[in-house]
């Protein structure tokens, strides 16, 4: 008994170095842009966590990371209630996994395996916004947070040129939440960061030129502290998904000179993609037959809402697995980052019957392509870049 006393004692330490180190990288990923671990380490975190509430099921607790969905609305930014809860997607790391993701859900929609719809998408690399529209004029976009309320960015969502002010057609509902992703493309992100090593110029050149208007010998100017503080102000982008969220996270307003520019560049920047729906509703009149997941992206599609062009219709899980070779090999030749596929079951009535835990849908999986950044960076660092 003393053995098995030992073991708990164990697990419950290493549970709470876990949590603690866990909610220190989702303060620094969500709430400052700036993640101090990769993506693989922290997922490799999570699930180290999920693997030993699994073998000790008397250390979950409701504020468990693996309980509920991360992230945080950070200060400066008023805060709105999602009218439906924003969730995060579960992951599986392999082909078996997503397998036995997909036997599961056919078992509990009793149907044979291989005839379950699913709509497979990219899994764009970039944050996710909710746009309300009511009676078809965007009122809010808020930021996911942490599921129930998010950051208001609706005066810079009315900036970006691919969310509509107003949607199209006539038959609009009175309310509806539209779900999508903000993300920064490859080639727009290169730009940005050529223009903030332009900016670090430009800010020394102006330090330069004020130091030199305070003392003729302009000998007195520190060239060296001045590109320091250059780079803190304007900070080469470590990835498009980090300068997406920083872009849409912005108070604008407080910004001038350089940082405008540099901000108004960031929110130039950025696009949208839209991959799922919130609240919906409809109180008279005709309004459109909507069975499946990709209906409502065919609608939205007709409102003028940008849906992703990468989406594909299959029946079973063969086709999804299709969809993951192909883009496990063609990765880089598409317009933004990918670190997935996202699989949903597509007819909404299914998505009711399977329901959500309190962190994400049942109805949908992330699979999760193996790092490439570790790579990247190891040889970066070797290199010396
Ligand atoms: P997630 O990114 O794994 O999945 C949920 C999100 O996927 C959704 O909220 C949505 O915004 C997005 N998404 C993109 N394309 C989508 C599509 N086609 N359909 C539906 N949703 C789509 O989950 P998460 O909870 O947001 O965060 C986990 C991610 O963030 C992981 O990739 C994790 O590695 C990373 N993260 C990293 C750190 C770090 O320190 N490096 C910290 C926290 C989170």
């Amino acid at each position: 008994r003393d053995e098995t006393a030992r073991d708990e004692a164990a697990a419950r330490r290493r549970w709470a170095e876990l949590v603690a180190l866990v909610e220190e990288d989702q303060r620094a990923y969500y709430e400052l842009d700036a993640p101090k671990v990769s993506d693989a380490e922290y997922d490799a975190r999570l699930r180290e966590l999920e693997a030993l509430e699994a073998a000790h099921p008397a250390l979950v607790t409701p504020e468990s990371p693996t309980q509920r969905v991360g992230g945080r609305a950070a200060a400066g930014f008023a805060t709105v209630e999602h009218l439906e809860p924003m969730l995060s997607l579960d992951n599986v790391f392999s082909v078996d996994e997503l397998r036995a993701w997909d036997a599961r859900v056919a078992r509990d929609l009793g149907v044979g395996g291989g005839d379950v719809g699913y709509l497979s998408e990219v899994k764009i690399d970039g944050l996710a916004i909710a746009l309300l529209y009511e009676k078809g004029r965007l009122v809010r976009a808020a930021t996911r947070g942490d599921g129930r309320t998010g950051e208001d960015v609706t005066q810079n969502a009315l900036r970006i040129a691919e969310i509509p002010h107003r949607l199209e057609g006539d038959d609009l509902p009175d309310v509806v939440e539209v779900r999508g992703e903000v993300f920064i493309p490859v080639s727009a992100f290169e730009r940005l960061n050529e223009l903030q090593a332009r900016l670090r110029e430009r800010a020394v050149a102006d330090a330069r030129e004020r130091a030199g208007a305070r003392s003729a010998a302009s000998r007195s100017f520190d060239e060296e502290r001045a590109r320091v503080a250059a780079l803190r102000r304007f900070p080469p982008f470590a990835n498009p998904r980090n300068a997406a969220a920083g872009g849409l996270r912005q108070l604008l307003d407080k910004k001038d000179g350089l940082d405008l520019e540099a901000g108004v560049a960031r929110i130039e920047a950025l696009r949208l993609y839209v991959h799922g729906v919130g609240a919906l509703q409809w109180t008279e009149g005709e309004h459109a037959e909507l069975e499946r997941q990709s209906d409502v992206y065919t609608l939205f599609g007709r409102w003028g809402l940008p849906v992703s062009p990468h989406n594909r219709v299959v029946e079973g899980i063969d086709g999804v697995l299709e969809m993951i070779d192909h883009f496990g090999e063609h990765r880089h030749d598409i317009e933004h980052e990918l670190d997935g596929i996202v699989v949903k079951v597509d007819a909404l009535a299914d998505q009711r019957r399977l329901g959500s835990t309190s962190r994400a849908p049942r109805w949908a999986i992330a699979y999760k392509y193996p790092p490439e950044e570790v790579t990247t960076r190891l040889v970066a660092i070797q290199v010396g870049v």
